[in-house]
């Protein structure tokens, strides 16, 4: 079931969605090498309940760690590790999620640490690009696969590919809830989109080909051609005249 959300509700979630930009924006000062992920996964901890919200993702389906960080060819769902030390030349997708007063705020950016490649900043730039794509289409009265579809348009015309295994989410007293917004596939599909809908739209794309495995651990998730992966993320409010983002500062 697709949920619209009530003032009061928007306000908790445009409080939510805050406390994860917030926490973006601290954690992303301290990406360089020599850090690492777990020293990332407790400043994005510390930040999220010192806003007197819950880390979403802490013990989620048994996920170990309060944020997921996913560096190079790992595509979503790293888990922060003392033994992970970054490097320079490494991109690290950063995937937080926050819980304030039962309502989630969803966001992911991937970040560069040091100087990185030519083809490690554009795919950055691009898959952010996508994301912004995607939004575009996000109005009252579209349908839900215009935003799929625009950001598979975009990706792809970049000469990247889209992660199929994993798609965006509604979002509300749920992080996951109804409907699954997949970043490819044909326009005109799926709900219509109405004001009051809250959705996290979060396209993952390769620089190589789109096939992933998850490894042993159950979690991690890598390119199977080891290319390097990006992964953009926010939480948005249907409006009358387009979107509002939620996920910021
Ligand atoms: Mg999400």
């Amino acid at each position: 079931m697709v949920t619209i959300k009530s003032p009061r509700e928007l306000d908790l979630m445009r409080k939510a969605g805050q406390i994860v930009a917030i926490a973006h924006q601290e954690v992303a000062k301290h990406i360089k090498p020599g850090v690492s992920t777990k020293q990332l996964d407790e400043i994005i901890d510390h930040v999220i309940r010192s806003h007197e919200a819950i880390p979403s993702f802490l013990h989620y389906n048994g996920f170990p760690a309060s944020s997921c960080i996913s560096v190079n060819e790992v595509v979503v769902h790293g888990i922060p590790s003392p033994k992970k030390i970054l490097k320079n030349g490494d991109i690290v997708s950063i995937d937080i999620g926050a819980i304030y007063k039962g309502y989630h705020g969803d966001g992911a950016w991937t970040y560069p640490c040091g100087t990185i490649s030519d083809i490690a900043s554009k795919l950055l730039k691009e898959t952010e690009a996508s994301l912004f794509a995607g939004l575009a289409q996000a109005k009252s009265a579209a349908r839900l696969t215009d935003i799929s579809h625009a950001v598979q348009i975009y990706a792809e015309s970049q000469g990247f590919s889209v992660v199929r295994d994993f798609v965006g989410h509604g979002i509300g007293t749920h992080m996951h809830e109804d409907p699954q917004i997949p970043n490819f596939g044909l326009p005109g599909k799926g709900i219509t989109l109405r004001p009051g809908m809250t959705i996290a739209v979060e396209p993952m794309i390769n620089a190589g080909r789109k096939e992933v495995k998850v490894l042993a651990d159950g979690w991690t998730t890598v390119t199977m051609d080891k290319s390097l992966s990006a992964h953009f993320e926010h939480t948005i409010l249907i409006t009358d005249t387009g979107y509002e983002i939620l996920t910021k500062v």
